[in-house]
């Protein structure tokens, strides 16, 4: 039994690229594709009040902490700030 990849993206079926597309790119039919999937909302969880939102945007290289809105930024940075003051 053979597997047919698919696009991560939009589901096409990719197959065997000939031009080396696939190993360019990962399982993706285009590189709008590859694009597209890596700036996709992505559902993390809010570092400070613990609620789940959605992040627009690629997160894959920003680790947590996660904020849903201003005032939990806001109070995120001030607990950071709040350690040491550089200056
Ligand atoms: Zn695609
Ligand atoms: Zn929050």
């Amino acid at each position: 039994m053979m597997l047919a990849p698919v696009c991560l993206q939009c589901g096409k079926p990719v197959g065997p690229e000939p031009d080396g597309l696939q190993l360019a790119f990962g399982r993706f039919c285009s590189r709008a594709c590859a694009r597209a999937f890596r700036a996709r909302p992505v559902e993390v969880t809010c570092s400070v009040c613990g609620k789940k939102f959605l992040l627009p945007g690629p997160v894959t290289r920003e680790g947590p902490p996660y904020f849903c809105s201003g005032v939990c930024l806001e109070s995120g940075a001030a607990d950071k700030t709040s350690a040491r003051r550089s200056g």
